[in-house]
């Protein structure tokens, strides 16, 4: 596998689509911050590898078995993608998750859905399903959340626009789709 010089390539000027690219806080970023920032930038940097997709499809595959009834995913401003809407008397966002070992993780994607909709001045609260568990988790987004959410989406914003960060290894490395990329020189 040849790997770009990313160290040289990023001490460049970066691209004006790098610079959008890296503001732009979608949910998938929001959710690699809290699992590794260097996934999340070499994800805001465009670079995506295929077995990235796998889990993706798992998601999907759950969401047609146990979700039939419910509408199909909904990408607003293609910066955030719900799995599905339920309205009643509130707006309930749900996301249908495999397992909980990214709980952090998913439960600040859902925390980012409801900030990002707020900021449209549409409220709405969060359920994070876990079908294969048969739990869930509702989520609510709190006047402290916000300024934490401030301070995370700047943080995102740095990461993005600064040098890699460079690969410490974590239990999720080898699941990742980065693995070799990050690694594979590795004896
Ligand atoms: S392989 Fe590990 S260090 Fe590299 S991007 Fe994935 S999680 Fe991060």
């Amino acid at each position: 596998m040849v790997i770009p010089d990313l160290k040289s390539a990023e001490e460049k000027a970066q691209p004006e689509e790098i610079i959008t690219g890296a503001m732009r806080i979608t949910g998938v970023k929001m959710t690699y911050y809290f699992i590794c920032h260097t996934k999340l930038w070499l994800f805001s940097h465009n670079i995506t590898l295929e077995k990235e997709h796998d889990n993706v499809n798992i998601g999907k595959q759950l969401h047609e078995d146990r979700y039939k009834r419910d509408s199909k995913e909904i990408t607003i401003d293609q910066t955030i993608s719900i799995d599905f809407i339920r309205k009643g008397d509130t707006i309930v966002l749900h996301e249908i998750k495999k397992t909980k070992s990214m709980e952090v993780a998913h439960r600040w994607q859902m925390l980012y859905y409801l900030y990002y909709l707020k900021s449209k001045g549409i409220k709405a609260t969060g359920e994070i399903n876990y079908p294969l568990v048969s739990k869930k988790e509702d989520i609510q987004l709190l006047e402290k959340d916000e300024s934490d959410m401030e301070n995370v989406i700047n943080d995102i914003r740095k990461i993005a626009m600064g040098r890699m960060p460079p690969p410490k290894k974590i239990r999720i490395c080898q699941k990742c789709a980065y693995y070799e990329f990050c690694f594979g020189d590795e004896l």
